[in-house]
């Protein structure tokens, strides 16, 4: 029997978890390591900020998954990876062999120097997703004492975006740092005016500097400050660390280089997935998007591998559908070049999510 290990329950895993659950591994014992008790969907955490969700609406329990896949779940971290060894080192000091390993263990917020000694705002990322619910509950006091409560969101990506958009409102101040490259980057022309056009209406303020953290909150770079309650760094994500020591090849930024059938270059016995990733055939953005829809291939993939069959590449589609919500119950789209906008895209982007999440077992 060959021991199959998948590091970390991201989309990806979940969503091929579901596909050994249709149709179970031969002779396999899978087993699936990951710290959290659930796996939350980032599609909908900006509605849960915004009030339109409870938090178990946001999230999938892991365990029923794994269960229906017949596998069992290990609740640890990973903290080191040993390819050369085939063994993952977990955070209770565990150390777990494996014949085949997948990873999908996402990204993490990039941490920010502090210019200042000592801080007095609650400064926290978006990423990992559980921490980010449980420390914005725990900022709730603090805003809610603010006589003018000031949150600023640093990061002009769609993520940084759409929770600046779900929290403005309520009497709070929200300030977006953009950086130099302005709101949404990487999207169309049309696109990113409508977004704009969202931020105003939501009376989010932008700024296109790049900023530092300082004592009670963020300085820009032509030296402004804007003192915060709050700040939520959204600012992209960075590989976790261990996997630049795993032995694996990886990227300059960390992240594991793989081919099209999201196998490790440099080691066989090795797939990565999702954010934790980088194509060496293309560039792939990180999205949710990709790394659900590179499940069911991984699915194929990893099965292939334990049986000595063939692999096959995962191809995403020319355009992928972005869903973004404007925090009043409203949504920008956009396909390709195609941008749409309104409370029907919202009630659509909440079918989709809604559908996402009830796909999986609850227990
Ligand atoms: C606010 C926000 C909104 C977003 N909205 C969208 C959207 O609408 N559409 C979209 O396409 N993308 C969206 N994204 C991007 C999306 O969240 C990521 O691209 C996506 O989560 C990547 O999925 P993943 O499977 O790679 O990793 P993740 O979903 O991050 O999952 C990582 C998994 O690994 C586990 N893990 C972490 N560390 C370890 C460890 N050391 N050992 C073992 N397990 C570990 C975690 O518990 C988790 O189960 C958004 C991002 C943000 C921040």
């Amino acid at each position: 029997m060959k021991r199959l290990v998948l590091l970390g329950a991201g989309h990806a895993h979940l969503v091929a978890l579901r596909e050994f659950a249709r149709q179970r591994l031969p002779d396999t014992e899978l087993i699936v390591v990951t710290p959290s008790p659930w796996q939350y969907y980032s599609g909908m955490i900006p509605g849960w900020v915004a009030g339109y969700y409870t938090l178990d609406q946001c999230r999938v329990p892991v365990a029923p998954t794994v269960r229906a896949a017949g596998g069992s779940l290990v609740l640890d971290r990973a903290v080191e990876l040993v390819a050369a060894n085939r063994e993952v080192v977990l955070a209770s000091g565990t150390r777990l062999t494996y014949d085949l390993l997948s990873i999908d263990v996402g990204s993490m917020s990039e941490g920010l120097t502090v210019g200042g000694a000592g801080l007095s705002t609650g400064v926290f990322g978006v990423k990992p997703m559980d921490e980010l619910a449980r420390q914005w509950l725990a900022a709730g006091p603090r805003l809610a004492a603010a006589d003018k409560p000031t949150v600023t969101v640093l990061g002009g990506g769609a993520g940084g975006v759409e929770l600046a958009l779900a929290i403005a409102g309520e009497g709070r101040r929200v300030v977006l740092v953009a950086g130099a490259k302005g709101i949404v980057p990487g999207f169309g022309r049309r696109f990113r005016r409508r977004v704009g056009c969202a931020l105003m209406k939501r009376d989010v303020g932008v700024v296109d500097e790049y900023a530092e953290l300082v004592r009670d909150g963020i300085r820009v770079a032509s030296g402004r400050q804007y003192p915060s309650d709050v700040v939520l760094i959204a600012t992209g994500g960075v590989a976790l660390p261990f996997l630049r020591d795993s032995g694996l090849a990886v990227d300059d930024d960390g992240f594991v280089l793989v081919d099209a059938c999201h196998q490790s270059q440099s080691t066989p016995n090795v797939f990565a997935v999702g954010d934790a990733c980088s194509r060496v055939d293309r560039r792939l953005d990180r999205s949710g998007v990709h790394a659900v829809r590179a499940g069911p291939v991984l699915a194929r993939n990893l099965a292939s591998a334990l049986a000595g069959q063939p692999l096959k590449p995962f191809y995403p589609r020319r355009f992928s559908l972005y869903l973004l919500a404007t925090g009043d119950r409203a949504a920008i789209g956009s396909y390709g070049p195609v941008t749409f906008s309104g409370s029907w895209v919202w009630k659509w982007k909440d079918r989709i999510d809604r559908g996402f999440v009830e796909g999986f077992p609850k227990q």
